[in-house]
């Protein structure tokens, strides 16, 4: 209670303090979603990242060497993916920790005999509920800047954190509305389905391959192509795209739209 009510004090004091120049200079260069915001929306997003800053701890690696340019891009591409929100969505995230690349983690596979299976893999980042999250420097800053691929590491392991907010990491986060789980489980299930197909027959898909992985990569997935290429699978998923519309309360189709016009 006295933590929360020192948080928001803390928090008020923040908004009404200026924004640095130099950061803004950096969300400029490296944060391209900033500029498809309205004013309103960029207001918000800029004291979101000031509290981002001020109550997470972003941290370094071996190998790098910790700027004012990773922490300010990491806090605003975390922040767009919470701006629809009544407030920022990630109380319980402490740490982030930036790898200067790809990097090898381990892979553990339970199998149904209680058998643990352990395999390397490479990672640009990872989410967990109670611990860190990592993510590759390089791809950060690559995908912020400009998406070549429609990939976007930082939303990707951020939008874990929100399916991962009820325990579950499951594809399914909390929602507010029973009618608004139905639809979820509705469209989700058949997009997905329709995904994993797609993929085993090696089909070119708007949706990155890796989200008919399981259900929670789908929706990792599914959040990256719904910020990077809006207005694509707006086209392509009508149904997916109103349901992500629905739950981030974003519409950024919209946003490519306005800015190209
Ligand atoms: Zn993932």
């Amino acid at each position: 209670m006295i933590f929360k009510w020192m948080r928001n004090r803390r928090r008020r004091k923040l908004a009404e303090s200026p924004f640095p120049d130099e950061w803004l200079g950096i969300i400029h260069h490296n944060c391209r979603h900033y500029a498809t915001l309205t004013s309103t929306e960029r207001v918000r997003l800029l004291r979101d990242v000031r509290w981002f800053l001020d109550e997470k701890s972003i941290e370094v690696s071996l190998g790098l060497t910790l700027t004012d340019e990773m922490r300010v891009t990491v806090a605003t591409q975390a922040s767009l993916l919470g701006l629809g929100f009544a407030a920022p969505p990630f109380d319980r995230l402490i740490t982030v920790i930036l790898q200067p690349e790809i990097y090898v983690g381990t892979r553990i596979q339970r199998e149904a005999s209680g058998l643990e299976l352990h395999s390397q893999e490479q990672r640009l980042g990872e989410a967990q509920r109670n611990g860190p999250v990592l993510l590759s420097w390089r791809d950060v800053v690559r995908q912020c800047r400009d998406a070549p691929d429609g990939r976007n590491v930082v939303l990707h392991e951020f939008a874990h954190l929100l399916d991962m907010a009820d325990a579950a990491a499951d594809g399914i986060p909390p929602l507010e509305t029973e009618e608004q789980y139905r639809t979820w489980m509705d469209v989700t299930r058949i997009e997905y389905r329709r995904l994993v197909g797609q993929a085993e027959h090696g089909r070119h898909t708007l949706l990155d391959w890796y989200g008919a992985t399981n259900e929670a990569e789908f929706f990792a997935v599914a959040t990256e192509t719904f910020f990077e290429q809006s207005v694509e699978m707006q086209k392509l998923h009508p149904r997916l795209y109103d349901v992500l519309c629905a739950f981030y309360k974003q519409d950024p189709a919209s946003r490519w739209l306005r800015l190209a016009a």
